[in-house]
């Protein structure tokens, strides 16, 4: 299987060879260890020789699944881990070393800010926010300890577009490695590999499950950055569970038809939100209001599945309009069938200062949604019925 077969192709038809039962579906690997023929067999695995041998090393299920993540994004190289913050905290602590200095953007999950806040200082790794949007800030953050500089695009929770071709000439130039949170766009929209990420991390616990069912992570990129990732996962543990590596593989195989779907439902809620008397400001990446929105149409296929607005009224409104709304769901997933409303300001980034959040665009008012796949006529009549009956 090479490199000219299209997306959906290789998303379906990268498998493991098939057992003795000649299964079409693939197998799941329900084992913790595997075994040996001989004792020189044994000596061999450990040293080194390629083959499975503990879970927590490989599996084929896992194995399957870094390969297919892999060739989607056009990488190198790729491993799989047990959650989108394994593979966040592991691409910062297998790379980074004591004295080094990150950069990052302002606008990322709280969860990652967490670590870069929290964690990495207890080993002399300090970090730099910027702004999103100011690419003279970017320039000017670097040091010469400058070993990283990590972002998301677009970004949680506010859609933020980064201009990657800029951001990846400027660490090619500095001998900085370039990571890039891809969970938004997933591969079928956007490969930062072409825009010049030397590391592509996904929490596939959104996207690309895609149906809210199980925690899943990765890290592609180039071969020597992912060995090192490995290493530690394979040392530190925080390995993917067969059984997951099994339901995302197969999720997989969907992810084409699925985000076609999200896209064009999320561009018709943005359209009806951006039009609409009682919302101030829409957010979408393909929204011509996006003041990166050049940047946007060339990264992106597509606009994504996520809608952000600002409902007039701010955190009494949100909460009002929360309540009201009668099928999407509360909660603080995304990249589900079905469609999530959330107030990350009380939620998934509560934990930012105000004065944080704000520097991070997110208002009182500001809502995200998280466009589903049911029919596009129903999540737009449950968001319009539930502004109104919001309204003071
Ligand atoms: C959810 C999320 C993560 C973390 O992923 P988990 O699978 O929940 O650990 C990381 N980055 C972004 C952008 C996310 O939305």
């Amino acid at each position: 299987m090479g490199h000219h077969l299209h997306f959906e192709t290789q998303a379906i038809r990268t498998q493991l060879e098939q057992t003795q039962q000649k299964e079409h579906s693939n197998p799941l690997f329900l084992t913790s260890s595997f075994t040996f023929e001989t004792a020189e067999e044994g000596a061999a695995l450990f040293q080194g020789q390629a083959g499975n041998l503990y879970s927590r090393f490989s599996n084929p299920n896992t194995t399957e699944l870094a390969k297919k993540l892999t060739l989607l994004e056009g990488a190198e190289d790729g491993i799989v881990t047990a959650s989108g913050m394994a593979a966040v905290s592991t691409s910062f602590l297998a790379l980074l070393n004591p004295g080094d200095h990150v950069i990052s953007s302002k606008s990322i999950f709280g969860n990652s800010k967490y670590i870069l806040d929290t964690i990495l200082p207890k080993m002399n790794i300090s970090v730099t926010y910027v702004s999103p949007h100011d690419n003279l800030s970017w320039e000017s953050a670097v040091t010469q300890k400058t070993a990283m500089l990590f972002i998301e695009t677009p970004s949680n929770p506010t859609l933020s577009t980064l201009d990657m071709t800029f951001l990846g000439s400027l660490c090619k130039a500095n001998d900085i490695i370039f990571s890039v949170d891809n969970c938004f766009a997933t591969p079928y929209l956007q490969q930062p590999i072409k825009f010049g990420a030397d590391l592509v991390i996904h929490s596939a616990t959104k996207y690309i499950d895609g149906q809210g069912r199980v925690l899943g992570g990765g890290i592609v990129g180039h071969t020597d950055l992912v060995a090192k990732c490995y290493e530690y996962i394979r040392r530190t543990g925080a390995a993917l569970s067969p059984f997951n590596a099994w339901v995302l593989s197969k999720s997989l195989e969907t992810l084409a038809v699925r985000m076609d779907r999200h896209c064009a439902n999320a561009a018709t809620l943005a359209n009806f939100l951006q039009d609409h008397s009682e919302i101030e400001h829409t957010y979408y990446p393909h929204l011509e209001s996006n003041p990166l929105y050049e940047v946007a149409i060339t990264q992106m296929s597509q606009g994504g599945g996520l809608v952000g607005c600002q409902i007039k009224g701010g955190k009494e409104r949100a909460a009002k309009f929360l309540n009201a709304l009668s099928m999407h769901t509360l909660t603080a997933n995304l990249g589900d069938t079905r469609s999530i409303a959330t107030h990350p300001a009380s939620t998934t980034h509560s934990k930012l200062s105000e004065a944080d959040q704000l520097s991070a665009e997110i208002t009182p008012g500001f809502l995200r949604f998280s466009v589903g796949l049911e029919h596009i006529e129903d999540i737009i009549r449950d968001i319009d019925q539930a502004i109104l009956m919001s309204k003071p």
